[in-house]
Parts: C-alpha cells; structure tokens; sequence
C-alpha cells in the first residue's frame, strides 16, 4: 500500500502481492487458492474477485515491476518534496518482510527498501553537481504502545525467554522516545537516532542493524512472527542551486538562487493483521495483540478518512492521534 507521492489522483493506493507457497505448505498439500485475472489488477478467491490499484501474481519475479509501478514515483515525489508512506499489511506469513526487505541479509537487493536504496542514490549522482543533498535515515518499531529505537546501539537485543518475551534492554535512566509536533506541525522523534548517511553502504548499514535488533516472538501461528510495528524512515534534505553555477563562473547572490525542499519517506513493515484470538494469544501475547490492533485500527480509520475523497475536500477530521502509529506517520 502507498500514500501520497507526485501529486497524483487519489493519495492512497492498494497493490496485493500474491506470494507462492513455501517449502513447508507445499510438503503438506497446500494449493494455491488465490487466482490472480490475467490483465486486470483483480484476484479471485472461490467465487469472489476483488480489484485493487495493482495486483502481482505469485508466478514470476514481481518485485521489480512492483517497484517500478508503485514505489519508483514516491522517490521522485521525495525530490520533489514530497512525503510518502509505504505499508506492508497482511497476516504474519503473507510476505510483509520479504516485500519490504526489512529482513535484510547481506546482498539482498529483491526488497522494497534495498531498490529505495539503489534508485535514490542513483538519482542523487546525476543531479549533484546543481544540488546538496543530506539524508538522515530512523529506523523504530513500536511494540505495545512503546517506540524503540532499532539503531541505538546501547540498546541490546534479548533473546526470547520461555515464556516467549523478546525484547531490547535499554541502558537505564534512557528517557522513553517521544512523540512531538513541532510549532510548525512537523512530527519528530524525541530521542531517537537519526543517522546522517552519505553512501549506498552507510545506509544499507543501517537497515541491516535495525532489522537484525528487530523484535520478534513466537506465536503458534508463526514463530517468526512479528508483533510489532517496523519504520524505517529517510529523510531527504534538498539545498537546489535554481541557476547552477559552474567553476570558473562568477556568482550571482547565492541566497536567491537556493531552494531548501525536506521530504520524508516512511517505509512500514506492519504488525501482522491477524486477530488476537486467531493466533491463540493470551497473557502477555494477548495483551500485545490488543495494543497491535489499536494501531492497526486507528491505520485504518486513518485510511478511511484521507481515501474519502468527497470528506477529504469538506476538511473532515483525519483521527491521527488515535495511535503512536498513525501519529507517527503523519509526517
Ligand atoms: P510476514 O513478514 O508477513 O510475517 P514473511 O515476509 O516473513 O511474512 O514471509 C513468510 C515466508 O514466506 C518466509 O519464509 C518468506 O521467505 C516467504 N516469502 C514471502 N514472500 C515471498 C516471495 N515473494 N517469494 C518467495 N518467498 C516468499
Ligand atoms: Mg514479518
């Protein structure tokens, strides 16, 4: 799913990402139940079909015609001064990870965020000469409420107890990471790290650490599940020279001829969408799949408001502040 970018049409857009079985579903006779409509963006499920923006079958590579069509016009967007946001939402197993890359291996390049990664720093090498460019990259989850700075390193991963409680030890007296709205209305992350990044490696760095710290815990549904929320954020700051100026030119006052742009680009591995009780959670679990759906539920009320066209133009209320998620999020 994409928000914003380029000033198109409608400001939110779904594609579905049909992964193919796995080893595991295949030893025990899974079948393939989803029929993706060969030329149109519609899945078909028993009698039912659904039509979305983009749909991407389970045959074949999707990950690069998916780039191309939903992602590669966010990342212009971002040069432009665009914000946007990209969610990973569906039920733990369905592929969130996988699509977003924020299950980062060494070389992995098939994954939204790795191919962000590539075409930005591309773009920056051809327009470097007329523009500065700084990018600061954040990468935090939120897990029960609480954000975590996944880049901090005092903070240390601790592997799962019996009664399946992952989490980070944070060095103590560290204040919790904040929330703020600037006067302006910029949303910031108090306390939290924002590593300046200024090559291909030093951000791919980055995602590696903070997917490696990720929090993850087991459920009977899946043990590689995820509870929490993953957002990795780049910010891109602009300083465009409107008329370049060559060596050997002289300069006209610099002042008036610079434009400052910042945009932000907020790439999200959702919590898995899968109920509470589905996933035989209680306790501790419980308790975090409660808080989950408060996130998600808020995401799609969210949603809801900013995708009613009609609503959005009458300025209806868009519920940000509902969660840390959505807050977040709302740049
Ligand atoms: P989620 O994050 O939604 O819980 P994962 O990304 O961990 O799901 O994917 C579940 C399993 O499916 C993993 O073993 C992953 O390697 C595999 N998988 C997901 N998407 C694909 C894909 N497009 N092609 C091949 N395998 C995939
Ligand atoms: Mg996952």
């Amino acid at each position: 799913m994409e928000t914003g970018g380029g000033g198109e049409d409608c400001c939110v857009k779904v594609a579905v990402h049909v992964r193919p079985l796995i080893a595991d579903e295949r030893a025990q006779g899974c079948k393939d139940c989803v029929t993706v409509i060969p030329g149109k963006p519609q899945v078909q499920i028993g009698t039912h079909s659904f039509t979305f923006d983009h749909v991407y079958g389970s045959t074949g590579s999707p990950s690069s015609a998916m780039f191309e069509e939903c992602i590669a016009s966010l990342v212009d967007g971002l040069f432009q001064g665009y914000n946007a946001t990209v969610l990973a939402y569906g039920q733990t197993g369905s592929g969130k990870t996988y699509t977003m890359g924020t299950g980062f291996k060494d070389g992995c390049q098939t994954g939204i965020i790795p191919q962000v990664m590539n075409v930005l720093f591309k773009k920056i090498e051809t327009l470097k000469h007329q523009t500065e460019f700084q990018l600061h990259v954040s990468f935090i989850e939120i897990l029960k409420e609480e954000v975590q700075d996944l880049l901090d390193p005092t903070c240390l991963n601790k592997p799962e107890t019996a009664n399946g409680h992952a989490g980070k030890v944070t060095v103590p007296g560290k204040p919790p990471i904040q929330i703020r709205e600037t006067s302006n209305g910029v949303i910031t992350l108090a306390g939290s790290t924002e590593v300046s990044v200024s090559s291909l490696k030093e951000m791919a760095a980055c995602l590696e650490q903070g997917s490696l710290s990720r929090a993850t815990g087991s459920t009977n549904m899946n043990n590689q599940s995820s509870r929490s929320h993953a957002i990795f954020t780049i910010t891109l700051e602009q300083m465009r020279k409107l008329n370049p100026v060559f060596p050997g030119e002289s300069s006209p006052n610099e002042s008036m001829n610079e434009e400052y742009l910042c945009a932000k680009l907020h790439l999200v591995d959702l919590a898995g969408s899968e109920r509470a009780k589905r996933t035989g959670s209680d306790g501790l679990r419980f308790k975090e799949g409660v808080h989950i759906n408060k996130g998600l539920l808020a995401l799609g009320n969210v949603i809801s408001a900013l995708g009613d066209d009609k609503k959005r133009k009458e300025g209806a209320h868009v519920p940000y502040r509902d969660s840390k998620l959505t807050r977040l999020l709302q740049v």
